[in-house]
């Protein structure tokens, strides 16, 4: 029997699948010129395969990294290996556009790609078949929760009043300054500082009238740091910094010019006017602070000595 219609049938069938499936083929010669091109590479090129097909790949398509590209397709020819590449990699091969609704805020497909090499029938490899997967979906997805965790992991580190690192996150940064110290014998200073008489400013004006007095006290301690100091709120109107590479009395000259700043300041909340003060204890780092409490504690004994001097002034405490 012949069998010969049947395996024309299965080729006609062949090519179908090959125009219509939702990936894009592009077969090129060893010059790099076209020799398929299917649907998929036509529709979004918008371009048909009359314009393509024998044409020079990099003609056609001048968005391609040449030389990239030639380095890539010149292993697959000589080691018989495919090739792989991601939308991490490279967002695209073929510079098409995206027109999925969900994914509008992609200009640009994103593509995966494998380079294949073909066999003729004397086993040379003298054919490489490109093939295109449209991952725009799941890369924008991607994308969008890789930021968004971004985004939850700052604001678990941040407080919500000051914009500055929450106690938690202060403390982490804390306990890796102390490691830093214990194994580099670095100075390394911290302060400690409390708003006096908050209690009144509350009872005076209202909590939301102390809610600013404690954002305008993170904003002008912030402009008195250096982009190296790490400061965070320790608690409702406590704050603390870590002074890298500064010795008490570096860190004593820069209290002094946070508390003095802030005497000096006023704030305001809905027409009513505040002054207010702080109290600041300073401690240098000792390698008798076995753990990052010991160190807290030691500092927080010259801000209740800073209370108990009168407060609106600055102690170092010695260990
Ligand atoms: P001292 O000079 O000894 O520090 O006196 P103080 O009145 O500041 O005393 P204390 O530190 O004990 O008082 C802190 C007050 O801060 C108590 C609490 O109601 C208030 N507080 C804590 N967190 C917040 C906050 O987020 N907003 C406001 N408005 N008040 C807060
Ligand atoms: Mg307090
Ligand atoms: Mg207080």
């Amino acid at each position: 029997m012949d069998n010969k219609p049947a395996l024309l049938d299965d080729f006609h069938w062949l090519m179908d699948v090959l125009q219509f499936i939702d990936v894009g083929l592009v077969i090129i010669d060893r010059n790099y010129n076209i020799q398929l091109c299917n649907a998929f590479m036509q529709n979004h090129s918008a371009r048909d395969s009359s314009e393509l097909l024998a044409t020079n790949i990099f003609e056609s398509f001048p968005e391609l990294p040449e030389t990239w590209f030639r380095r890539k397709a010149e292993s697959v020819f000589s080691l018989h290996n495919s090739a792989f590449t991601t939308w991490e990699q490279r967002q695209y091969l073929f510079k098409f556009p995206s027109y999925r609704p969900i994914t509008s805020i992609a200009e640009h497909m994103y593509q995966n790609s494998t380079m294949i090499p073909l066999k003729n029938i004397r086993g040379e490899i003298d054919h490489l078949c490109i093939i295109i997967y449209d991952v725009t979906e799941a890369a924008v997805n991607r994308q969008q929760s890789d930021s968004l965790n971004a985004e939850l992991e700052r604001l678990s580190r941040t407080d919500g009043l000051t914009g500055l690192l929450n106690r938690k996150a202060w403390e982490f940064e804390l306990e890796q300054e102390l490691q830093r110290c214990t194994r580099y014998e670095n100075a390394s200073s911290m302060l400690m500082f409390d708003i006096d008489h908050f209690k009144k400013i509350n009872d005076n004006y209202g909590h939301p009238a102390g809610d600013e007095v404690i954002r305008q006290t993170a904003k002008l301690t912030q402009q008195c740091v250096r982009s190296v100091d790490i400061t965070g709120r320790y608690g409702g109107e406590e704050f603390a910094i870590i002074l890298p590479d500064t010795n008490a009395d570096a860190a004593l000259m820069l209290a002094e010019r946070i508390r003095k700043c802030i005497a000096d300041s006023t704030a305001f909340y809905e027409g009513t006017s505040i002054n207010y003060t702080v109290s600041i204890g300073i401690s240098e780092f000792s390698d008798q602070f076995k753990n990052t409490t010991q160190w807290i504690d030691n500092t927080d004994k010259g801000l209740y000595q800073a209370k108990e001097n009168g407060r609106n002034n600055c102690v170092i405490q010695a260990t």
